[in-house]
């Protein structure tokens, strides 16, 4: 895959800097933490089926997309989105990116630290991909900055700094990493920046916690139930009125006795694992309808273990580790192992 061209910003859309995809505008609505209350779900809901196409994409960041949105109708979908309180902030919307353990009692810490990022005007020209992680379940999800209890993770690893105050601790590497990033977009990029953070903001200890990523498998949870998204395309038809957290990997955590209709409630589903970038008809590049061809392929699925399809070579939202993938070649798909 070529290099990011870097002479100019990074092009993540926003809810409103929407990206023009082949099948329409794509808006991509930052939720931290991944919560989203039952009147917002349904805001979402309703926007995705009158102004999208009946759609709420779920991102590996547990962010949402609408696509399909007709030329304008983004002003719309941003007025909706400020009345319901998902659109707190115009400067900072695309840089509100922070993902955290679906399953631990962390969102008033999260919500703590986008209020705090959203106050600073100096943090609006964070690059879009600036990611914060909060938990250990997602420690290993490649933050630029993250916390695992009073540990500080910098470009995904262990510090070594121990902090009393994370909030403030998450927003001053943030702009120090704003001060020394150049034109990179992601602190792993910028050559010594976690040795200039560390450096400024104090004396790491020796112990190292391992970045861990701890995905929540389908099924019940305590009081809580995790079902999963197939293919990440959450029919906007369904969960009215439910609450939802959106985890980073492609799934919801519901209420115990939500109606699941449609999505999948065990690990032992075919549709567990399998992935696909958006293909044809929504990305311009796709060699194939990727998302139906695995749809036809699940159906016969004989086999577990992870699976991405892609429509071309960038093998976009390919997922780290150990994953077969079917990469479209204009002729069928070649299968990498
Ligand atoms: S892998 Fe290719 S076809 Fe798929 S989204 Fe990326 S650019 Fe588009």
């Amino acid at each position: 895959m070529p290099p990011d061209p870097r002479d100019r910003p990074d092009a993540c859309p926003g809810a409103v800097d929407v990206h023009q995809a082949a099948d329409g505008g794509l808006a991509r609505i930052r939720v931290p933490g991944g919560t989203v209350s039952a009147a917002r779900v349904d805001v979402l809901r309703s926007a995705a089926i009158e102004l999208g196409d009946g759609f709420l994409e779920l991102t590996s960041r547990a962010n949402v997309q609408i696509r399909g949105l007709a030329p304008g109708a983004e002003h719309e979908l941003g007025a909706r989105l400020a009345e319901a309180g998902l659109l707190p902030s115009m400067t900072h919307e695309r840089v509100r990116n922070i993902v955290a353990a679906p399953l631990e009692d962390n969102q008033a810490l999260v919500d703590a630290i986008d209020a705090a990022l959203c106050a600073d005007p100096a943090l609006a020209s964070l690059p879009g991909r600036f990611l914060v992680t909060v938990g250990g379940a997602v420690s290993g999800l490649s933050g630029d900055v993250g916390l695992v209890g009073d540990a500080l993770f910098l470009a995904g690893r262990d510090s070594g700094l121990r902090v009393t105050d994370p909030v403030d601790a998450v927003v001053t590497a943030a702009r120090l990493f704003q001060e020394i990033r150049g034109d990179a977009w992601r602190l792993s990029e910028v050559d010594g920046g976690v040795r200039k953070i560390t450096t400024a903001l104090g004396d790491p200890g020796d112990v190292r916690i391992e970045p861990g990523v701890t995905p929540v498998a389908p099924g019940a949870h305590g009081d809580v139930f995790v079902a999963g998204v197939p293919l990440g395309r959450w029919d906007a038809r369904l969960l009215a009125g439910v609450p939802v957290r959106i985890t980073p990997w492609r799934s919801l955590v519901v209420p115990s006795g939500s109606d699941t209709r449609c999505l999948f409630t065990s690990p032992d589903s075919p549709w567990h694992g399998v992935s696909a970038c958006t293909g044809s008809p929504g990305c311009a590049k796709s060699l194939a309808d990727v998302r139906s061809d695995a749809s036809r392929w699940i159906d016969a699925r004989t086999a577990p273990g992870r699976v991405h399809w892609s429509g071309c070579a960038r093998r976009c939202g390919r997922p780290a580790g150990d994953v077969v993938e079917f990469v479209a070649t204009g002729d069928g798909y070649e299968e990498i192992r």
